[in-house]
């Protein structure tokens, strides 16, 4: 077997794969973990930064055109720019951020230079004390400011914002008049059930189709685009806008159909689909000194069983949903 292609038992093919390189953060965002924090991982039972970019790189050969560096927070974990540098000599990859930007402003010259474009920035509210409230900490000063210098530099920007009842929803139009200024996306993304507490609201106030008539309402010239494979987000744009908008159907699942992601989690758990609880251990079989090729075989099993969307992988799962979107990525 040489460089054999990644399609799943759906027909889907998989070229994008989502890294979580740390499971730890600064920040507490209410939505993602308790206000202690998670059990976090001693850094030895996280995957190396050598079998992660051992594992990339054997993705990449089978056809993962993009990877997204994401955690927890990736810029608390020593040792990330050698790995984006080592990332870099990958040819034809596409590296892409997901931050919460409180962090990224010192290296925002390097990631320039090694050709990073994409960067994810989370910001759920323009409004310092419901930022504080949200997050559990007095950052927005910095996250705003690093937002405005990544856009000065050129970077391509998506703002992630989730949307939570008595919490944000002021900032949906807040958000979208960002975009009229500045040439971003911002994203609004559907609560989903990870926030480490294993308590789940029985209903989700802030739907996709509730988001877009809050949008509507102000907006009624917007005008959907066309929806992308492998696209999470609808996105619309609005007239006289340098930005444009999107919604993401997170819990809603509307677009499992074209998913083409592979996850894996900083511990090396391979998801196949976000609401499962991770089907392999990568860890120990890494360390048990396979070849390239063994681990090739074993994505191509792994993913001819792959669940057709996220409702039955939640239905396949051992329990409820009890992790923490920082041990998962997002
Ligand atoms: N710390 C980085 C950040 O916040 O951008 C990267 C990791 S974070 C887990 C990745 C994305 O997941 C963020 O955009 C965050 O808003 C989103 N996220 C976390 N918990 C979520 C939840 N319960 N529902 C929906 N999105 C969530
Ligand atoms: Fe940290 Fe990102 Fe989770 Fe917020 S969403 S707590 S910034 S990992």
């Amino acid at each position: 077997m040489d460089n054999p292609q990644l399609l799943d038992n759906h027909g889907r093919e998989l070229t994008y794969l989502r890294l979580a390189v740390t499971d730890r953060c600064n920040l507490r965002c209410t939505y993602c973990m308790p206000a202690e924090g998670i059990n976090y991982m001693p850094e030895r039972e996280l995957l190396s930064w050598e079998e992660m970019f051992r594992l990339t790189r054997i993705l990449h050969e089978m056809g993962i055109k993009k990877v997204r560096i994401t955690g927890g927070e990736p810029f608390v974990r020593n040792g990330l720019l050698d790995f984006l540098t080592n990332l870099a000599g990958l040819k034809d990859l596409e590296i892409c951020l997901t931050t919460n930007g409180v962090f990224i402003g010192e290296y925002i010259d390097a990631l320039k230079k090694l050709g990073v474009r994409h960067i994810n920035l989370s910001l759920d509210s323009l409004d310092r004390d419901r930022f504080q409230q949200i997050t559990r900490r007095d950052d927005f000063a910095k996250v705003y400011e690093n937002l405005l210098r990544l856009i000065d530099a050129g970077f391509q920007i998506k703002i992630n914002a989730v949307v939570m009842q008595g919490k944000n929803e002021d900032d949906i139009i807040a958000l979208t008049e960002f975009a009229r200024e500045h040439p971003v996306s911002v994203r609004f993304i559907e609560e989903m059930p990870f926030n480490g507490s294993g308590l789940v609201e029985e209903k989700l106030f802030w739907d996709h189709a509730r988001i877009l008539e809050r949008i509507r309402s102000q907006f009624p010239d917007l005008k959907a685009r066309p929806f992308l494979f492998g696209e999470t987000a609808n996105t619309y744009d609005i007239p006289g806008f340098k930005g444009n908008v999107g919604i993401i159907a997170a819990f809603t699942r509307t677009f499992c159909g074209s998913c083409n992601r592979i996850r894996l989690t900083a511990k090396g758990q391979v998801k196949t689909c976000l609401y499962d609880d991770g089907v392999f251990d990568l860890k120990p079989y890494l360390r048990s000194g396979v070849s390239d090729e063994e681990v090739k075989a074993q994505f191509l099993t792994l993913f001819k069983s792959r669940p057709l969307d996220g409702f039955e992988a939640e239905n396949k799962r051992k329990g409820v949903i009890t992790e923490s979107m920082t041990t998962i990525g997002g």
